[in-house]
């Protein structure tokens, strides 16, 4: 396979799921009993058979985690540049038809909501935008990386999807992970959610983590985000894209991540739920078929959930984040691009963590040395 589409076409929605909604309790006791769990198992994992088995897989997926990643948990915190947005996608208060005032930090807002962040402790700084070219294009984008990486140990982006020869150049300055979600797998329901702008082209987003496998970006994040179409069946097809990357990139890291919907300025509800349970199984079906993935919360998901999620599985997550431009201290009262659900500040998350036995982990990587 020269790339993920080609697998992918391979495949067929209804059949996939129609195959992980046949799994047995059989299929599942076996995924229990077995070390190296394949996408057969992981199906059976994230079947509805396997949610009487929730306790137990919480167990194994608590195990694997401490044996592979210790009594640790790395924080990280995203940090909104800009509002600007060509593209409409029908979940998002950035959406180009949603009437808002649009904002893009200049270097010297940058600076400041940086150096907020740094004094809060982070290292890990996850950079975030809309995709409007002329406003946040790469070279924007190349500029931000150049004014904080002197600040922080770990730079990763959530921004547009780039081509292969950006990413090298990102890579060159600092860049150390990039995050792109494909929303959902599910190629007609893709398309109502985005109608109109780049991002409505469902080929070249799927394509994207292959450009950063080729551009040797070193870590590349996945996901899906759940409440577009069934949460069961978009997960198999991130499982899919993930072992691909693995086998075909296999110097590069990945994480995986688990955005619900969320409320946001004219919003949408969710088609299919995603109960806390379910994603509960998800979180530990990840973990029982991949010892080293890095699994990731934000603070979409409330106080209680991520509370208990902690220990099961978890090994990155946010804290205190604003997802609007200047959202720390240039200009708190901008518009969101989404509702948090966990509003606690770094030191009650800290503290939160600590008392739950965690070590509390702000750098693990050094980029580069200056
Ligand atoms: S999800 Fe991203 S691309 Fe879509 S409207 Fe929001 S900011 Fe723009």
């Amino acid at each position: 396979m020269s790339n993920f589409k080609d697998l992918f076409e391979t495949y067929n929605w209804d059949e996939t799921l129609a195959s992980i909604y046949s799994k047995t309790e059989d299929d599942v006791l076996r995924a229990l009993s077995i070390e190296k769990r394949s996408l057969e198992d992981f199906k059976a994992l994230i079947s509805p058979a396997a949610m009487p088995f929730l306790e137990e897989m919480a167990q194994l997926s608590s195990q694997l985690t401490k044996k592979r990643f210790g009594n640790t948990m790395q924080m990280y915190a995203p940090m909104y540049l800009s509002n600007e947005c060509q593209n409409i996608c029908t979940y998002c208060g950035f959406s180009m038809t949603n009437k808002i005032p649009r904002r893009t930090l200049t270097d010297s807002e940058i600076i400041r909501e940086a150096e907020f962040l740094k004094a809060k402790g982070y290292d890990h700084i996850l950079l975030v935008t809309g995709e409007a070219n002329q406003t946040v294009g790469v070279s924007y984008l190349n500029n931000a990386i150049k004014l904080i990486r002197n600040m922080f140990a770990n730079i990763s982006i959530e921004v547009q999807p780039l081509k292969q020869n950006e990413y090298e150049l990102l890579s060159e300055n600092g860049l150390y992970a990039v995050l792109v979600y494909q929303e959902t797998y599910h190629r007609d329901e893709y398309k109502k959610h985005h109608p109109k702008g780049k991002k409505s082209n469902f080929d070249f987003r799927l394509d994207t983590p292959d450009r950063l496998g080729k551009a040797g970006v070193h870590k590349i994040g996945l996901g899906a985000l759940f409440g577009l179409e069934d949460w069961r069946a978009d997960s198999f097809f991130t499982a899919l894209h993930l072992k691909y990357l693995q086998k075909t990139y296999w110097k590069t890291k990945y994480s995986i991540s688990f955005p619900r919907l969320r409320p946001f300025s004219g919003g949408l509800e969710p088609k299919v739920a995603m109960e806390d349970a379910d994603l509960v199984q998800l979180i530990c079906a990840y973990r029982l078929m991949d010892e080293d993935l890095e699994l990731s919360i934000s603070t979409r998901e409330q106080k209680i959930f991520r509370d208990n999620i902690v220990n099961l599985g978890i090994t990155s997550m946010s804290a205190e984040s604003k997802t609007n431009p200047g959202g720390y201290v240039v200009e708190p009262q901008s518009l969101e691009q989404f509702e948090i659900s966990d509003e606690r500040t770094t030191e009650e998350i800290t503290a939160m963590l600590k008392e739950k036995g965690l070590e509390v982990v702000w750098k693990d990587w050094e980029t580069f040395s200056l």
